[in-house]
């Protein structure tokens, strides 16, 4: 059996372990990395060559992105990572970072539960990092922090530790501020949302080198700043990677501290839903119930040469399947299922059935739109999407 069949096979077994998905978006300022990290996670993953990790931007499928090099449109991919002797199934969703496209950012936002900022060292939080966090924490979707392009660091600006050490830890304080301001008054996040090195939140690395650190990954590797830049000065990039490979030390953060669906939904449906919260369609939401009513919502619409119109979004509840006709919010009657499938790469690969806790590409939907609730009952829509282009400037 190829490879690729294999990862579709191993896609299927784990979509029904909610606990074991990891639903994410990376988000960040444009050029601060997000499609090289996208790329190495890819490639750590199995789904790309690791040569090509980096050049081949996966993430970018239509031709006017590759060639303008910015991500217009959401593109979605499954993977699976194995932490601490489990496999987890990760739905990575890919978010525009042209400020333009806020309406896209915050769609893919409705479809995750952590998000994952990329922060360019050298830049620092930029209005971008803050429109995205926005963004993101309305939505009830946990961040995590990646600081890239450390290589940058040390080899162009010549920093040593302790210099290193106080510019990352800046970073990390103005993305705290910012969250602290942002989570301030929202009662439903009783957690502490913000970052930190030591609760293992923060990684650091080079997703052009396709290095990464965070402390749990240091306390394993036995790895510390100073071998880091003893290695990267020595131009001994490759055995970095080798000794401390990017794709592990982020897949791992994702996996131990984004919410899975079961600790997710409770918290965003009431926050995305404004219908009956004393329901049984809440509480199949709520619960992340595979045998309830299909409540899917899109996040994306994209053109498929062969298939036509293909919707991609997260299930709720049920379990969406072939030839069921779906209610699609705001047109009268029922749309017919086509088929089901999810991505891999920039392709989307067809299975049985997507359970709850999954994001679905879906196709026969020919009335949604980005932003539809599709489901098997009559019910009320999600909450409309807010978009928010606008980066208000707080930095001084
Ligand atoms: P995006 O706009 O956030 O998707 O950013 P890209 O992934 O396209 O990266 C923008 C530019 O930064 C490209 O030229 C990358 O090669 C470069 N880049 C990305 N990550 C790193 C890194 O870790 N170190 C260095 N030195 N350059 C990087």
């Amino acid at each position: 059996m190829g490879r690729r069949k294999k990862i579709v096979q191993e896609c299927e077994k784990l979509m029904d372990k909610p606990e074991n998905i990891r639903n994410i978006a990376i988000a960040a300022h444009v050029d601060h990395g997000k499609t090289t990290l996208s790329d190495n996670l890819l490639a750590g993953a199995g789904m790309i060559s690791n040569e090509t990790a980096g050049q081949q931007l996966a993430m970018d499928t239509e031709d006017d992105e590759q060639e303008r090099g910015i991500t217009i449109d959401a593109a979605n991919v499954s993977m699976t990572h194995e932490y601490e002797g489990n496999n987890h199934l990760i739905n990575l969703i890919d978010t525009p970072g042209h400020v333009d496209f806020g309406g896209d950012v915050t769609r893919a936002m409705r479809a995750v539960d952590g998000a994952l900022v990329v922060v360019d060292a050298v830049e620092g939080a930029m209005p971008q990092t803050e429109t995205v966090l926005r963004q993101a924490l309305r939505e009830g979707v946990k961040p995590a922090l990646f600081i890239n392009k450390v290589d940058r660091l040390i080899s162009e600006l010549q920093e040593g530790p302790q210099e290193m050490q106080e510019r990352l830890l800046s970073v990390i304080r103005d993305v705290n501020e910012l969250i602290r301001g942002m989570t301030d008054d929202m009662d439903d996040i009783n957690d502490d949302w913000r970052v930190s090195v030591e609760d293992g939140t923060v990684a650091f690395g080079s997703a052009l080198y396709k290095w990464g650190v965070s402390m749990p990954s240091m306390q394993a590797t036995g790895m510390d700043f100073g071998d880091i830049i003893d290695m990267e000065r020595n131009d001994q990039r490759q055995e970095l990677h080798e000794a401390t490979p990017l794709s592990n030390v982020v897949l791992d953060m994702v996996c131990e501290h984004f919410p899975d669906p079961i600790d997710a939904q409770p918290r965003r449906i009431p926050r995305i839903w404004r219908g009956d919260a004393e329901s049984d369609l809440s509480e199949q939401m709520r619960l992340v119930d595979d045998d309830g009513e299909v409540v899917l919502m899109v996040t994306d619409i994209s053109m498929d040469p062969h298939a036509g119109e293909i919707a991609t979004g997260r299930v709720f509840s049920g379990t969406i399947e072939k030839g069921q006709e779906l209610y699609v919010s705001g047109t009268a009657g029922t749309n017919r299922v086509q088929s089901v499938g999810i991505f891999m790469g920039g392709e989307r690969e067809e299975v049985g059935r997507v359970p709850a806790g999954n994001i679905a590409a879906v196709t026969g939907l020919r009335d949604a739109i980005a932003g539809s609730t599709v489901s098997s009952i009559e019910m009320t829509p999600f909450e409309s999407i807010e978009h928010i282009s606008e980066p208000v400037i707080t930095k001084s």
